[in-house]
């Protein structure tokens, strides 16, 4: 089956046509600055040349239809008929507590997913788009939601609920869901699977370091912690968002600076992170440059990104009395082989034995630790598109 994977943002919709049975990605592309002017669509079919065309997308609707014209294309195209996409599986970012599994997509599910948009403003009405502008282009076909947070609804409450007056989670919800959860889902599994793990038996620490970053801590295959919150704001310190704060430096920080809540959470979730804290940018190739180069703050920034990912490890060792596997992975976690020595180095007390030669390649499976390691450190490439695929066929089908 061909599944059509979309993940819509406010003014922006990436799509995979991905060819279930031999997982092969047939096309991809990004639709940019939708109902703004300049939009522009950048399509890129497998085996074949890039095309980038600019033409006006008004909305999501048109956005999806211009899709679906290049899919078709006789010369850009990879199917010859919209008839040969059997499912499309839709990313969406909060299932709040009403969703622990992927769904198939009715009326139903969509009034829950509305009922979710105050917990991810940005994101929810955004996804929601995206799979009404699918309906009105593709009326018939079987479409799937899968959430950012729903891996993460095997929880336990010791680990979800906020030191707040409990009228917050009853009332508004608050409390920890967790994201990025299709990605920890996809790499544990694929750990379990390399490793010969007996998944009823099983330990295992996943570091999503990208742009934005979470850790979970993965035991007999659920997650039972991690690291962002109600919002992907709290944990660890990513690439613009601040991840744990002293939540008093908010008022300070508000007094201090003559700024309303709203600019201060604006700091913390665009202005801050390494970004914020090097002053250099928010890429860790930009980082590592500037280290090299000798900025000294730069090189700071990397110490304090390595130091909480390594605290957070060792939280969750303690979590789940014990780990068999830490794996890195996203962006940084794939391709930086200096942030994971440097996480590494506060490893040695799990009797981690780290193989720096194998460290020194990048961006594919492979195994950090020598074999007498006590503790395996991989790097397992996630695919969250392709996991949405799955997903997609397993409740079509
Ligand atoms: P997002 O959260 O936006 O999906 P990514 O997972 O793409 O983010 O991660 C972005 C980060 O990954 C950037 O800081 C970038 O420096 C780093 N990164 C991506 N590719 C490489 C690479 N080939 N070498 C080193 N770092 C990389």
């Amino acid at each position: 089956m061909k599944v059509l994977v979309i993940n819509c943002g406010s003014s922006s919709l990436k799509y995979q046509l991905i060819d279930s049975d031999s997982e092969a990605v047939l096309a991809k592309g990004l639709c940019e600055r939708i109902t703004i002017d300049g939009s522009v669509l950048t399509h890129s079919p497998a085996g074949k040349d890039k095309v980038i065309i600019e033409q006006p997308m008004p909305d999501h609707t048109a956005a999806v239809k211009l899709v679906l014209n290049q899919l078709t294309d006789s010369v850009h195209g990879v199917i010859t008929s919209l008839s040969e996409i059997g499912a499309v599986g839709h990313r969406v970012v909060h299932g709040g507590e009403k969703f622990a599994s992927s769904t198939l997509i009715t009326d139903k599910v969509i009034a829950a997913i509305e009922e979710c948009n105050d917990l991810a403003p940005l994101h929810n009405p955004a996804n929601l788009i995206g799979i009404h502008a699918c309906e009105e282009c593709m009326p018939g076909v079987p479409m799937v939601a899968v959430f950012d947070t729903a891996f993460h609804q095997t929880m336990p409450k010791q680990a979800y609920l906020y030191g707040l007056p409990y009228e917050y989670y009853e009332k508004d919800k608050v409390r920890r869901y967790g994201f990025h959860g299709t990605s920890h889902s996809f790499v544990s599994k694929r750990a379990i699977e390399l490793l010969k793990l007996d998944r009823n038996n099983s330990k295992v620490i996943v570091c999503h370091l990208g742009n934005g970053a979470s850790i979970c801590a993965v035991k007999n295959g659920e997650s039972v912690d991690t690291s962002m919150g109600l919002t992907p704001l709290e944990g660890l310190i990513m690439g613009t968002r601040s991840g744990d704060i002293d939540p008093a430096i908010i008022d300070y920080i508000a007094k201090k600076e003559g700024l309303s809540l709203d600019e201060v959470m604006n700091v913390l979730n665009k202005k801050s992170g390494v970004a914020g804290l090097s002053k250099v940018s928010s890429d860790f190739r930009d980082l590592a440059e500037a280290a090299e180069s000798g900025n000294e703050l730069a090189e700071t920034t990397l110490k304090v990104y390595a130091y909480h990912v390594a605290k957070y490890i060792g939280a969750y060792v303690a979590a789940m009395n014990g780990v068999d596997a830490i794996c890195f992975t996203a962006g940084v976690g794939e391709n930086n082989s200096q942030v994971r020595s440097m996480i590494c180095e506060y490893l040695g007390y799990l009797g981690i034995v780290m193989d720096e030669e194998a460290n020194k390649v990048r961006g594919e499976e492979l195994m950090l630790s020598t074999q007498d390691s006590k503790v395996k450190v991989m790097v397992i490439p996630t695919n969250e598109e392709l996991a949405i695929a799955r997903e997609t066929v397993a409740l079509v089908k």
